[in-house]
């Protein structure tokens, strides 16, 4: 049984006192949801503290949006899984596109990230998906395929059935443009047919894969419907309070 999660992706939005602020609107909409999803708020590095501290208590958990494979070093600007899990985050989020067109990060570099974060106790949320060219030259299971031999590559069965997969279609990340739930469903199951192939059927079962890409209130419920979408990573939708809480509670 797969419990579904709902993940907001704040990427560079919200300081700390906009963070406080958004996570008490979020808590008072959601009331006193206990489930089936589990939902998870991923702001930037510097509002992870306060995020932190307005989720105690709270059945919400905190993810980070990257990380740096090493435990600590020379490395200029970078925050470390040591860092992350410190601070109480449970997920981070790796190889989101937006990191692989606009800083370069390769399968080679996400691997070793995803191997990092599990060592720290971190669970990571791995991005896949197709760019639209990609997607109209008819090879986006090719593509996804890549990139999760590379992302995958060293983990054991057991490690790949506790993380999460999120395919994003790089066309749809914040687009406006959504998957149609048929295509989204075709895509994740794909993934959970390459999962098996490579770590057996016992993994694929038990691997959540996520769909993300312009979910929104009004599409959420039918993306999150689909037999193989189990759950969704959300953008623009997760900084608005209501729409957020609107998505969790379309998770069935
Ligand atoms: C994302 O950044 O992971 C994402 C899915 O963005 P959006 O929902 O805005 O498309």
């Amino acid at each position: 049984m797969r419990i579904p999660l709902i993940a907001g992706n704040w990427k560079m939005h919200n300081t700390a006192a906009r963070t406080r602020e958004l996570l008490g609107a979020l808590l008072h909409e959601l009331g006193d949801y206990s489930g089936p999803a589990e939902v998870a708020v991923c702001p930037p590095f510097t509002s992870l503290a306060a995020a932190a501290e307005c989720l105690q208590n709270t059945s919400l958990v905190l993810g980070a949006q990257n990380m740096h494979y090493e435990e600590k070093g020379a490395y200029t600007g970078e925050i470390s899984p040591l860092m992350l899990a410190e601070l109480g985050c449970r997920y981070v989020i790796l190889g989101h596109s937006e990191r692989r067109q606009y800083f370069g990060e390769d399968d080679a570099l996400v691997s070793r990230k995803v191997q990092a974060a599990l060592r720290y106790g971190l669970v990571p949320i791995l991005c896949v998906g197709e760019l639209l060219e990609q997607r109209q030259a008819r090879v986006t299971e090719a593509v996804i395929r890549i990139q999760l031999a590379g992302g995958l590559a060293g983990l054991t069965p057991q490690q790949v059935a506790g993380l999460v997969i999120a395919y994003e279609p790089v066309w749809a990340i914040g687009t406006g443009r959504t998957a149609s739930p048929a295509d989204a469903q075709q895509v994740n199951a794909y993934i959970r047919q390459v999962v098996a192939e490579f770590f057996g059927d016992a993994a694929a079962q038990a691997v959540r894969i996520l769909y993300g890409g312009s979910v929104n209130a009004g599409n959420a419920a039918e993306l999150l419907g689909q037999a193989d979408v189990d759950g969704a990573l959300v953008g623009g939708a997760s900084l608005d309070a209501a729409g957020f809480a609107a998505i969790v509670r379309a998770a069935r």
